[in-house]
């Protein structure tokens, strides 16, 4: 007997008839002799919605009251599930996330998971129901209920799966898979079979929002199965499970790409010991978050210091950067609001050499200036001019041919 976690998200239980088709394939699955843990999301639109009246009540609620408040829309969709369930003739059982004991620390709306007691899961289970769990909520130490940052549902299903060793944690959504690139973007993008929780991470970091980065981390620490798959057509989805040294991987996967983003320049900063932190410092106090980095080499014992930032921090780290620059006696300071940056990501290219002239000249033959370059293991990235975010991303498909399964 196998155990599953299924995890329907807000528009796969966006309305009566979508709870009552997740209640059929539950039961379906139920007939077939394995455990089920169902985890749900709140019905699309009503964490917003919460959120919105909230807004309307105080300028600034605390974390707590804003956590007693959205956590109900997903106790809402327990309810109704079983209800839909019972309808079926299928027995269940519904659990909030502090009747679970989801254990998280304090911190309100974006709170960690510590601990998930499996016991009253269990129980249940082996009693022959299927178990209705609310995702996205916990408690902490004091009884006080907790959220886990917006599409946190994923998180409660993985650290489910994880805790109750379940064989495999599927996210049901409205989306059939993970895509070597954004469809809208190229349409000869193709769902992938496989994708490592690695490449996950970088894909999903850099603006392929399928999951909750944070539920990807999860699995990949703790090794659980992660399957995301149509909850509206049949289909296997995309598996994201660790590397698999037998299979040699693809060398790219897929292709990333953020759009927001914006990059600062300070040019004729001595060059001292401490710059670096003098430069950054005031940024990162600012609560601005910085993604690339790149230093010049120093020429009469000056040299340039350029990062990006997210878009809409743009003016805010330009301002401290400012202030920096006539503390240290720099030059000056100049920005770009107009870029954005398109990765290509794989952990093929560990063991390949070549690939980012391969990246290079692909974008070159088009006439697409790179203005940063960044890399790690497993992506290499660059910054372009906001105007070639589509040619980039489609010319680079299809010199790394993504459009075609790799035959190995
Ligand atoms: N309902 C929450 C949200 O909208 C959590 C989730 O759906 O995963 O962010
Ligand atoms: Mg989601």
């Amino acid at each position: 007997m196998a155990l599953y976690v299924y995890k329907f998200g807000g528009t796969s239980v966006g309305t009566v008839e979508r709870i009552k088709a997740v209640a059929d394939k539950v039961k379906k699955a139920h007939e077939q002799g394995d455990q089920i843990v169902v985890v749900v999301s709140a019905m699309s639109g009503e964490t917003n919605r919460l959120i919105a009246l909230a807004k309307e009540m105080q300028n600034q609620p605390t974390g707590r009251e804003l956590d007693v408040l959205v956590s109900t829309g997903e106790q809402v969709t327990v309810a109704l599930l079983c209800m839909a369930l019972h309808d079926v003739d299928c027995p269940a059982w519904s659990f909030t996330g502090s009747q679970v004991k989801i254990l998280t620390d304090s911190a309100f709306t974006k709170a960690r998971i510590r601990n998930i007691d499996s016991d009253r899961m269990r129980e249940q289970l082996d009693q022959g129901r299927v178990v209705v769990v609310a995702g996205f909520q916990g408690v902490d130490e004091f009884d006080n209920i907790t959220t886990l940052g917006r599409g946190g549902s994923d998180t409660t299903a993985v650290a489910l799966a994880a805790a109750l060793k379940a064989d495999e944690c599927l996210i049901f959504t409205d989306v059939d898979g993970v895509y070597t690139t954004d469809p809208r973007i190229e349409p000869k993008a193709r769902r992938l079979n496989r994708i490592t929780f690695e490449e996950m991470l970088e894909m999903a970091s850099l603006g392929s929002k399928v999951l909750q980065i944070r539920s990807v981390e999860f699995a990949g620490k703790y090794n659980v199965a992660l399957r995301v798959l149509s909850s509206f057509t049949e289909g296997l989805g995309t598996l994201i499970t660790y590397e698999d040294t037998k299979v040699e991987s693809a060398l790219i996967s897929g292709i990333a790409f953020n759009r927001d983003e914006a990059k600062l320049t300070i040019t004729g900063v001595p060059d001292k010991p401490g710059v670096a932190s003098k430069i950054l410092g005031p940024i990162a106090e600012a609560n601005v978050e910085v993604d690339m980095i790149v230093q010049n080499i120093a020429e009469d014992e000056t040299t340039d210091f350029t990062f990006t930032v997210h878009r809409n921090d743009y003016l805010r780290a330009k301002a401290e950067l400012e202030k920096t620059c006539v503390e240290l006696g720099a030059r000056k300071v100049s920005g770009d609001d107009g870029i954005v940056k398109v990765s290509i990501v794989g952990v093929g290219m560990r063991s390949h050499a070549g690939i980012a002239s391969t990246m290079f000249k692909a974008l070159a033959k088009e006439g697409i200036n790179i203005r940063m370059i960044s890399t790690s293991e497993i992506k290499i990235s660059v910054v372009v001019d906001e105007k070639y975010l589509e040619l980039a991303v489609r010319v680079l498909h299809d010199a790394f041919k993504l459009d075609q399964e790799t035959k190995l």
